[in-house]
Formats: C-alpha cells, sequence, structure tokens
C-alpha cells in the first residue's frame, strides 16, 4: 500500500475478496480514511461486500446482557459461561480465519465441546460421499491450464461465483492457449441455468432424479449396455445424448465436472454417485471434481477441523477423546433439543439461527458485528473484519490458502486475539476453581 495521509487516497493492489469461494485475489482497492471506496476488478457482489459498511461504529465493542460492557468484562463473564457448561458447543466458523478457526478447535478441546461449522449440515452430502467413494480433485490452477471439457454439474456460477467464467473458462493455459475455444462447456441444471446462454450443451434434469441422470452418464462411460428406454425414463433424456457426452469426457485428455451445493441438496447417493463416476473416467483419462464453496471460508473450517481434530464437521471432545459424530453432533441441533447448555459462535450469526436458541442457553458471539446480537443471556464482543481492517487465512473452494490484505486500519481486536484472550481465562478459571484440566485429545495442536 502506498503510505499517504489518512484523508489521501490510498491503493491496495491483490486484496482477496471473500464474497464467495473463488476468493478472487486480484481486487485493486481504493481507501479514503477508513472507507473503501472503490474495488476494481471485482464482480458486483465483491464490490458491494468491499463497499459496505463494515465498521458498525453505532454498536458497542462488547456487550453483556443486552448492557454495553467493557471487553474484559465480556470475556470474564464468557469464560465463566464456558467452564461452567457441561455440554458447550462452538459453531459458526465460516467466516472466521484458519488462525481463528485454529484456536477455536483448540478452545473445543481443552473445553470438551461439541464443534462444527454452519455450512456442515449442507456439505454433509459431499463430506460422506467422499468418505465412502474418495475423490479425484485439482486445484483451479490445473483445470486452467489442463481441461478441455467443464462439465457443470447442478451449478450456475454466473450466480453464485460471478468471476467463474472470466477466471476458469475464458482464460487461456499453458496446454488451452485458445482459451474459451478450446474448451467444451457442458451443463446439466433443472433447466434455467444462466451459464446456459454460453455453454456448448445443456441436460435439464429434474429435482430428484440427479442420481439416476449420474448413473445413466456412468453407464455410458463403462460401455454398460442398458435399455435405452428404461434408461431414458429414469434419467428424462435420451440415452443416445448421455453417450455423446460421454465420447467427449473419454476423449478429453483432461476433464473436471464443477459440482456445488445445488447437487449436494440431492443427497449423498448423488454425491456418491458423482466420485464414482469420476474414478471411472479416470480408469480411461484424466478428469477430477471441483467443488465450489459459498462465501467466506468454510474449505478453511473443514480443513482446520480435519487437520487438528481428525474430521471436518461436527466433533464432539466429550470426555477428552475426538469423535467425528456426522448424525448427531450438529451444534445447533444439540441447541434446538436442549443437549446443549452454552453455544460459542465464532463470526457472523444468522438470524434463523439466532432464533433457534432457546433463552435457557446462554449465547456467546465474537464476530464483527457481535454487539448487534445484545440481548439478554447474550455475551457479545465485536471484532475487526477479516479482509477489510484485519489479516489472516482464507481456503479457496479447492483448498488453496491465500493471505487476506487489510485495506483500512482496525478499531476492533481481531477474532483471534479475542479467542486467544478467552482461552487463557478459561484455564486460569479452571486452576482457581481447582477444576481438572481436560487432557487435550490427540491431533489437537496449540495455534500459532
Ligand atoms: S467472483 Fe466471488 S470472489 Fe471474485 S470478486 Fe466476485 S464475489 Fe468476489
Amino acid at each position: 500500500m502506498t503510505s499517504t495521509s489518512p484523508d489521501e487516497l490510498r491503493v491496495l493492489r491483490d486484496a482477496t475478496c471473500p464474497a464467495c469461494g473463488l476468493l478472487c485475489d486480484d481486487i485493486r482497492l481504493s481507501c479514503s480514511g477508513d472507507r473503501i471506496i472503490a474495488a476494481d476488478r471485482a464482480c458486483d457482489r465483491g464490490r458491494s461486500w468491499f463497499l459496505g459498511d463494515h465498521r458498525a461504529s453505532d454498536l458497542p465493542p462488547a456487550s453483556v446482557d443486552g448492557d454495553a460492557a467493557p471487553v474484559a468484562s465480556a470475556l470474564d463473564r464468557a469464560a465463566s459461561i464456558l467452564v461452567a457448561a457441561k455440554a458447550p458447543v462452538i459453531a459458526g466458523l465460516t467466516s472466521a480465519t484458519i488462525e481463528s478457526q485454529s484456536l477455536a478447535a483448540l478452545l473445543a478441546d481443552r473445553l470438551g465441546a461439541t464443534i462444527s461449522p454452519d455450512h456442515a449440515p449442507e456439505a454433509l452430502p459431499r463430506i460422506l460421499a467422499m468418505q465412502r467413494a474418495g475423490a479425484v480433485l485439482a486445484s483451479f490452477g490445473e483445470v486452467i491450464h489442463r481441461a478441455r471439457v467443464i462439465l457443470l454439474w447442478g451449478v450456475d456460477p454466473d450466480r453464485s461465483h460471478p468471476r467463474f467464467r472470466e477466471r476458469l473458462i475464458d482464460r487461456p493455459g499453458r496446454f488451452v492457449p485458445e482459451g474459451r475455444a478450446g474448451r467444451t462447456v457442458l451443463v446439466v441444471d433443472q433447466g434455467a441455468s444462466a451459464c446456459r446462454g454460453w455453454a456448448d450443451g445443456a441436460i435439464a434434469v429434474s429435482e430428484g432424479r440427479h442420481t439416476e441422470a449420474i448413473q445413466a452418464l456412468r453407464a455410458a462411460v463403462r460401455g454398460v449396455a442398458a435399455d435405452p428406454l428404461r434408461l431414458e425414463r429414469q434419467s428424462g433424456t435420451p440415452r443416445d445424448l448421455w453417450h455423446s457426452w460421454a465420447d467427449l469426457l473419454k476423449a478429453a485428455p483432461y476433464g473436471a465436472i464443477v459440482f456445488g451445493t445445488e447437487l449436494a441438496r440431492e443427497g449423498a447417493a448423488a454425491m456418491e454417485t458423482l466420485m464414482r463416476l469420476l474414478d471411472d473416467l479416470n480408469t480411461i483419462t484424466r478428469c477430477v471434481g471441483v467443488p465450489l464453496a459459498g462465501p467466506g471460508n468454510p474449505s478453511g473450517a473443514e480443513a482446520v477441523l480435519t487437520g487438528r481434530l481428525g474430521a471436518p464437521v461436527s466433533v464432539d471432545l466429550a470426555g477428552g477423546t475426538a469423535r467425528y459424530r456426522p448424525s448427531d453432533a450438529e451444534p445447533w441441533t444439540r441447541v434446538r433439543s436442549g443437549e446443549a447448555d452454552a453455544v460459542l459462535v465464532v463470526g457472523d450469526l444468522p438470524d434463523d439461527l439466532a432464533a433457534d436458541r432457546p433463552e435457557s442457553v446462554p449465547l456467546i458471539v465474537v464476530g464483527p458485528r457481535a454487539t448487534a446480537r445484545a440481548a439478554p443471556g447474550v455475551v457479545a464482543i465485536a471484532t475487526a473484519t477479516p479482509g477489510i481492517d484485519h489479516g489472516g487465512t482464507f481456503s479457496r473452494s479447492d483448498e488453496v490458502s491465500l493471505p487476506l490484505r487489510p485495506a483500512i486500519a482496525p478499531d476492533r481486536p481481531p477474532a483471534r486475539e479475542v479467542l486467544a484472550s478467552l482461552l487463557d481465562r478459561c484455564e486460569t478459571l479452571r486452576a482457581e476453581r481447582s477444576l481438572p484440566s481436560l487432557p487435550p485429545s490427540a491431533g489437537a495442536h496449540d495455534a500459532g
């Protein structure tokens, strides 16, 4: 960043946009005082994120039971709630940096809490499918440089990831120097994707029929003889069309199948069938899967929990042992069912989840607009916003880690500092109350 007086125009190059899973890291931000006034190269969604009001200067830095409070008092109250809790849960995480997610994992380990990111319910079909069938994945860079056929299945990047076409389809690659002209783009959707307008072929599949459709393409790839009428009835598409698409994928030296949460909504069976289709294709040529994640840092949350606690979501650390419980350790399910007796949210708290909390369960929120949640039974500590006024690391959809570059000076502490203080206070309180320290579970390490 150029160094000038506070009110002069400052320019920050190569800022990273966290408004969707592409994490475009070529954004040029212009700043004046404590405002970002322009975000060149960002799409409309990214621009409105950068230019939004992240300061929240009308909100207090911390609150306890609905009243503004010093940050130190809020931390003391939060530590006292967490140490007293018998079944605490840690949620949120998807908008936090990898550094904050690591501290949240450590806190879960020390408290014997259940921890899972808020996107877990929609991610679980993909995660379970990958754990059962394996996954052939690749970085965006590999897809840009090598993919000759790109199949978009149940994802409409024009709407969900606006610069996808510019960055992964139109761009020339080392082995695809023609860019868009050298790639065949196919779409499977429900008939109304915006990306149909520039695709080379499209098949509409009704909701709830995607597993059968993937099976039909799988059968065509494997050359399995199938009754054409039955195949058409089950998948809703003529057998010959699946065969011509199978031939395209098999003939390409390198292909990619891009998918997102729309396909995951079809369930784990659809996701698993897709993974097995990739396996089939890789016996003939090279073809990779490319999951497109939502905004923020959900990929980072999965990577951190896997690296530190052994599973990407729904880890239960009660008793000091990390147990992967995908079917019954979702924090908000535990809150709703009365199994949890304290909730710590790291990052944003969506309205629907806030409304789900029974008033008897104390809530602690550590995030940029935390004190907007001020209410009885709530301890809130406002933090700086990753990518706006503090740095850190986010993980892109393809699990490549990228640094965030803060554009303006912070007026709140970063979440990692708040969580480190909270961890210290919890340890001190345990020692003061002569409570035994929970043994750290295997795999949890101090966050650096
Ligand atoms: S495509 Fe996504 S990451 Fe890129 S600028 Fe737009 S919202 Fe930001």
